[in-house]
């Protein structure tokens, strides 16, 4: 079997700031989400979905995304990702200085159609339309597969149709393919099967990256699935903030802290302090006003810090 991650470093793309923030029931202060990204920043990640460029009436958590950009510092060692979902979407992502733009193809089209209002096949001649602008712009662009674990409207998702969806959103060469299991039902065998079958049909340029809900507890199985089969990145929140949306009493994202825990003790490296990271979840419990899932910050991290190194 070939040596799939030789380095074994492994890059998270934090996800609090929009995907985590997006769910919570009341609007965050832009100065609060621009500490929030100076903090994760702090304890060692450069990889930050920070906001979203959407209807801001659709989802008024993210009407700041102008304001949140303009205020972080321009870093050449930080990518500062924009969600977008549509041309217009991606134009204010460029205008307010995101040097890196994720958009989002739905591996059902009943969900693209509800999510996005058009169907699958007009979100990828979109995401080709983005790509190619914004490589002519010079900044990098990257695409998730969306519901590719299985769908709220159509139940299970055919591996052929998720492989199918990737192969057309690769056509463009994106820097990155990602899988999402946005609604939490994917479990390791699956995550195996579709990222081993995705690294054959796609261009060996193109990294794998995925994304992982902790909804049915399965999310840190399959980030640990994902490593073995050879994804470059993994997306998770602070905290584990962030719901699903199809299962509003269920939490969200695998919490960051955890897979750091999880993979530092595996060998696999991220480049995150712990310490910091933890201390960031806590912050953010207070800021928002109730616990959060992340269990880490619970736990504590283990081997404990020495006396002396305390
Ligand atoms: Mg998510």
């Amino acid at each position: 079997m070939p040596q799939q991650n030789p380095s074994r470093q492994i890059e998270i793309v934090e996800v609090g700031p929009r995907d985590g923030l997006q769910s919570e029931p009341g609007v965050l202060a832009t100065a609060a989400k621009v500490e929030l990204i100076e903090r994760l920043i702090a304890s060692g990640l450069r990889r930050l979905e920070v906001t979203s460029f959407v209807n801001p009436k659709k989802v008024p958590q993210m009407a700041d995304a102008e304001q949140v950009l303009a205020a972080l510092e321009k870093r050449t060692d930080v990518r500062y990702v924009g969600l977008v979902l549509n041309k217009k979407g991606f134009e204010r992502a460029l205008a307010a200085g995101c040097n890196e733009v994720g958009m989002a193809v739905v591996a059902s089209d009943t969900f693209n159609r509800r999510n996005q209002g058009v169907g699958t096949d007009e979100s990828i001649a979109t995401w080709h339309e983005i790509a190619r602008e914004a490589r002519a712009a010079g900044i990098r662009a990257q695409v998730t597969v969306s519901a590719a674990f299985g769908c709220p409207f159509e139940g299970e998702i055919p591996v052929s149709r998720v492989i199918e969806v990737a192969k057309r959103v690769a056509e463009v060469e994106p820097f990155e393919v990602a899988f999402a299991d946005t609604i939490g039902v994917g479990v390791p065998a699956q995550v195996s099967e579709i990222l081993g079958r995705a690294r054959e049909a796609l261009p060996a340029s193109v990294r794998l990256r995925a994304h992982f809900h902790n909804t049915r507890n399965t999310g840190l199985a399959n980030a640990y699935a994902a490593v073995e089969a050879g994804v470059s990145a993994l997306d998770s929140s602070v905290g584990g903030i962030g719901g699903c949306p199809f299962a509003p009493a269920a939490t969200g994202n695998i919490p960051t802290e955890d897979l750091v825990y999880m993979l530092a003790r595996s060998g696999v490296q991220t480049g995150v302090d712990l310490d910091k990271l933890v201390a960031t979840a806590e912050w953010l419990q207070l800021t928002l006003g109730r616990n959060v899932p992340g269990m880490l910050l619970k736990a504590g991290n283990f081997p404990r810090p020495t006396a002396e190194a305390a």
